[in-house]
């Protein structure tokens, strides 16, 4: 799937690669939500297909049947909970150390490369500046700050903005998802991938402009906390999601502190939530009753 907003990249990516020149590191940085991770896997593919064409991958070579396997012994993702550690690291070097088992090309994909710890980073660096032959890595960042200057400065840089909600809603239309509203897209920061999995997840249940007009309700006095929390007690924790991105907006743009302060008492929300056996309506009506006075 090539992501229609990233598609000039990718063919431009996928021009170097058959001339022969694409870099050996890649970062490509920006907000989450935009697809860094599926252009990084389209590229892998693009980086080890033994036919490759001016469209991307042939999709049949012995190369491309082994990455729809899963299985190709030449493509490595490095993945962590939370940190990743110089271990980790260690071992994806160490593959592309090895000769390429389909004698081409190796790729390395780091997401979130901003967890790297300092000892990782610094064991990555040897092989960013003394790469092995045929040997590619794709980091993947949100936060291109967080990486150390030594390794931004080894690798080239692409960050990509998030795409306009025009063309966000005519993706999403082609999802089978109509009518999304600019208040939704704004809950969600405006990411296309963010929006989408959201409205995979909610299509039963509340919808959020069932929320909005609640919301609305609350803050005319026609309903009243509690009445919304019982009646939103089943989608908790998505309700306390919108609120605290309507505070986060909020805060953006006022700077106040008691916008910010409602942030952190959402966040709060959203953890005692987790806890099994809370009393979801007596936590929801709390917030709701901030959020009907501001
Ligand atoms: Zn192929």
């Amino acid at each position: 799937m090539i992501l229609p907003w990233l598609e000039q990249s990718f063919f431009q990516f996928t021009k170097r690669s058959l001339e022969g020149n694409l870099h050996h590191a890649l970062l490509l940085s920006g907000p989450a939500g935009l697809g860094k991770q599926i252009l990084a896997e389209t590229l892998a593919d693009v980086i080890l297909c033994r036919q490759l064409t001016a469209q991307g991958a042939c999709g049949h070579c012995q190369s491309c049947q082994l990455v729809k396997a899963g299985s190709h012994p030449d493509f490595y993702r490095l993945t962590s909970e939370k940190q990743l550690g110089v271990d980790k690291i260690r071992e994806g070097i160490g593959k592309l150390n090895g000769t390429a088992q389909l004698s081409h090309n190796k790729v390395l994909v780091i997401p979130h490369a901003d967890t790297m710890t300092e000892a990782a980073s610094n064991a990555l660096l040897k092989t960013l500046e003394e790469p092995t032959k045929n040997t590619f890595i794709i980091l993947i960042t949100n936060k291109k700050t967080a990486l150390l200057p030594t390794i931004l400065s080894r690798c080239e840089k692409h960050t990509f903005g998030l795409p306009s909600i025009a063309v966000t809603r005519h993706w999403l239309q082609e999802q089978g998802y109509d009518g999304v509203s600019d208040g939704y897209a704004k809950a969600y920061g405006y990411a296309p991938l963010i929006i989408r999995d959201s409205l995979s997840e909610a299509d039963e249940g509340l919808s959020y402009d069932e929320f909005t007009q609640g919301l609305t309700g609350l803050k005319q006095g026609a309903l009243s906390p509690s009445e919304l929390a019982s009646k939103w007690q089943d989608s908790a924790l998505l309700v306390v999601s919108w609120l605290q991105a309507e505070a986060h907006h909020r805060y953006i743009g006022s700077q106040q502190d008691n916008d910010y302060q409602l942030c952190v008492r959402c966040q709060k929300a959203k953890k005692h939530l987790q806890h099994a056996g809370v009393n979801k309506i007596v936590i929801l009506s709390g917030l709701l009753d901030v959020f009907s006075v501001n």
